[in-house]
């Protein structure tokens, strides 16, 4: 690093669950505007890590710092006000509500902004994922893309500088993906978003991804561009030995 804060820096982050050492001295930065991505095997720890940086789970021991800020052990609520957002792997929807409403509650709610202005943004964000002409449909009319949007939308609805994607195009076809992944990396253009993203294998984002970050037992074993990290011996055995 050239001396400046990353947006965010984890220093030697432990997990237990039981006898499963989910993370085990993880440490990463992210950079202003930076696409990690974040891969490993079935339970390598992607998500516990990222259920740690949102503060969902408290880890054993290690720091977390968001724009130089130390986040360890906040709640979760003041890390994503503070610009920390998430998808999950399975989405989330408010079933009973309209797409627009899904995500015209977390735009008021993080944001702390009066419905009008709330339904605004909203809407914007809807256009912003293809979603603009969906704003009144029920979630069980859409369809699993529109449904992988709009988590992406509703995480987006909270302002974040930081969005944690938790395999987001998990289902879908390969010309759908390839779809959805110009239309995030557009976003975060746009935005000036930084972005974590998981994913089981690397395929999809390996054009795409400015570093790359191997997970495996909860250890981190490479960190580096997609060719670094393609290469090393210990990637290629966490992955042939699964
Ligand atoms: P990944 O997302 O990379 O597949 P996870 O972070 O979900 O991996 O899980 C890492 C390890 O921690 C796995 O062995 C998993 O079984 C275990 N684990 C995760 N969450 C819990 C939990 N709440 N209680 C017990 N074990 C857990
Ligand atoms: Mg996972």
């Amino acid at each position: 690093m050239s001396g400046e804060v990353p947006l965010l820096r984890l220093l030697d982050v432990s997990k237990r669950f039981g006898g499963v050492l989910a993370l085990r001295d993880v440490s990463m930065d992210v950079g202003e505007g930076e696409l990690v991505a974040l891969i490993g095997p079935n339970g390598a720890g992607k998500s516990t890590l990222f259920k740690v940086i949102c503060g969902v789970i408290k880890p054993d021991s290690g720091r977390i710092y968001f724009m130089g800020r130390d986040i360890t052990g906040l709640p979760p609520e003041r890390i994503c006000r503070m610009g920390i957002a998430r998808t999950h792997q399975v989405p989330r929807p408010f079933v009973g509500m309209s797409v627009l409403e899904n995500v015209l509650v977390p735009a008021s709610h993080a944001r702390g902004l009066d419905m009008r202005r709330a339904e605004d943004l909203a809407r914007d964000i809807l256009r912003a994922v293809g979603l603009g002409g969906k704003a009144d449909a029920s979630i069980g009319s859409l369809t699993l893309y529109e449904r992988r949007m709009l988590e992406i939308a509703r995480a987006l609805a909270a302002d974040p500088r930081l969005l944690l994607l938790d395999e987001p195009f998990a289902g879908l076809n390969p010309e759908e993906a390839e779809e959805a992944l110009e239309l995030v990396r557009k976003l975060k253009v746009e935005r000036r978003i930084s972005i974590i993203w998981v994913e089981h294998v690397m395929g999809l984002l390996r054009r795409t991804a400015d570093r790359v970050v191997v997970l495996n037992q909860g250890e981190k074993i490479a960190d580096g561009t997609f060719r670094e990290v393609v290469h090393s011996a210990q990637v290629i055995t966490a992955y042939l030995g699964e």
